[in-house]
């Protein structure tokens, strides 16, 4: 920077783990270039806001976190996440998992329980739940595998069909037609598992283009998955530090202006405020963007989202069928020093998966059966962004993605990201599963175009 240059001020807006991570390497700037305002319209940083943390029943620990929703991430998928992690010097460790897949009876405690147990990256061999008949369940199991492999198979080998003239790409849908999979296979065990990883229904995720699952199940397969040991509220405090954060401050709208970005925002109080900055960076879903920022209004509008709950709870006879088939006895926490279980209860349409917790807490996302009022601990909605084909190709127009030719037909002028001091980040904001490393990437793609050095990239 020129000695007489003052920072380039920037207002980064919201503090997921996009905003954060943003703000962080702006601030962080060896050339000190940027003088960074993250805004945030809740009263505290979301990346941990909904978090639980309970007294521990160990010595070693004062308190055991349980992440809402799960922040977890897998290796081969997650690089940039990782290599953040390790230079932050962020703990993480191995999490291996053993998914139950039940049908959704109308009472949960009447349920026939779990029609098969399975275990991540086959790291056990999974038990045999007490409800079904031995031959039986080897037989599904035969069955699965098979199905399973040939899937796997397709994965690498099998490419889905690419955007063209008259197609904007297969969807999952498309392409799981042609590869002959088994619907069977496909209600029982693709959708519930996938479903739950994108928290949206079994309809909006067969519309999902097919490259974002496929990538997805290349890039993690059998790869180990991992959890930040003490909660992602250790990610947020390293990210946060020195960051000059606002919070409670609702953003009404941004423009671009001939002097630079103007913010407008209406504080706790409710008091209306301008301010103006030199540069502005947007780290929102694409509903809130279309809100606030006037020249993507009609365009955005394309990208699909949808809202998802999640409870946190001590409600045990929401797996009481489950865990009578593991021979726990009911309302009695499974507790497993290694594996986590997840339980997967879906009907014709929907999933619903129940997260066991080490520290005896239960973690529903898209709740379908009822749960005891009196045990909810806390509950939260968020928005999930969700992905078609048509929204793939805008979102990489409006990103240059490099040698993506085909257009979406769907971007009504010329804005594309950083002109005019305005710049588009979020887990939305790459070609893939809208996931933690798309907040990365993203973040990462607005340093970089404002020629700020990644640090975890120099090594
Ligand atoms: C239930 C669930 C489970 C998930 N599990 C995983 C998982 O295990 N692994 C994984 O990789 N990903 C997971 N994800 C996805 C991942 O959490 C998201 O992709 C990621 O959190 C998106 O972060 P973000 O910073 O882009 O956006 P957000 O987290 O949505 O942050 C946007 C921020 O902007 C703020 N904001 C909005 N409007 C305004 C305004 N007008 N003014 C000021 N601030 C505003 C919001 O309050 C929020 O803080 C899960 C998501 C959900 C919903």
């Amino acid at each position: 920077m020129n000695e007489e240059q003052s920072p380039r001020s920037v207002a980064v807006i919201g503090s997921g783990m996009t905003g954060l991570v943003t703000a962080y390497l702006l601030h962080h700037d060896p050339l000190q270039r940027y003088q960074v305002r993250l805004l945030e319209k809740r009263g505290q940083p979301s990346l941990s806001a909904e978090s639980v943390a309970i007294p521990s029943q160990t010595e070693a620990k004062t308190t055991v976190w349980t992440d809402v929703p799960m922040r977890a991430f897998a290796a081969g998928f997650y690089s940039n996440l990782m290599r953040m992690y390790d230079y932050l010097g962020v703990k993480y460790h191995s999490q291996p998992f053993l998914f139950s897949f039940s049908r959704l009876d109308s009472n949960p405690s009447s349920g026939s329980g779990p029609y098969m147990v399975h275990t991540s990256n086959f790291h056990q061999i999974p038990p045999v739940p007490r409800n079904r008949d031995l031959f039986q369940w080897i037989a599904e199991g035969i069955y699965v595998l098979v199905i399973y492999l040939w899937f796997t198979f397709c994965c690498f080998f099998v490419s889905p069909s690419e955007p063209s003239a008259s197609s904007p790409g297969e969807t999952l849908d498309q392409y799981l037609r042609r590869i002959r999979l088994p619907e069977y296979y496909v209600a029982s065990y693709l959708l519930p598992l996938i479903s739950s990883v994108c928290t949206c229904s079994h309809q909006q995720l067969l519309q999902f283009p097919a490259s974002d699952v496929l990538e997805y199940k290349k890039r993690t397969h059998r790869q180990n998955h991992y959890v930040v040991t003490d909660g992602v509220h250790t990610v947020e405090e390293k990210l946060l530090q020195g960051v000059d954060v606002r919070l409670g401050v609702n953003l009404t709208s941004v423009s671009p202006t001939s002097n630079g970005v103007e913010v407008k925002a209406r504080n706790s109080n409710g008091e209306e405020t301008t301010d103006l900055f030199d540069l502005a960076v947007l780290a929102v879903s694409p509903d809130i963007v279309t809100s606030i920022f006037e020249p993507l209004q009609s365009t955005l509008k394309h990208i699909p989202t949808t809202t998802v709950d999640t409870i946190a709870h001590t409600d045990y006879s929401t797996i009481s069928t489950m865990l009578r088939a593991s021979g726990k006895g009911s309302g009695a926490p499974f507790r497993n020093p290694s594996s986590q279980r997840i339980h997967f209860l879906s009907n014709t349409s929907n999933t619903e998966s129940i997260h066991e917790q080490p520290n005896s807490i239960l973690v529903t996302t898209n709740p379908l059966s009822s749960i005891d009022p009196s045990k909810i601990i806390k509950s939260a909605s968020f928005t999930r962004v969700l992905r078609t084909p048509q929204s793939r190709l805008l979102i990489n127009e409006l990103f240059h993605e490099d040698g993506k030719q085909e257009t979406s037909g769907l971007l009504s002028n010329k804005w594309r990201n950083g002109d005019n001091g305005v710049y588009l980040a979020g887990g939305w904001c790459w070609d893939g599963m809208v996931l933690l490393e798309g907040c990365i990437v993203s973040a990462m793609r607005v340093a970089s175009d404002l020629g700020v050095e990644i640090p975890w990239e120099r090594s």
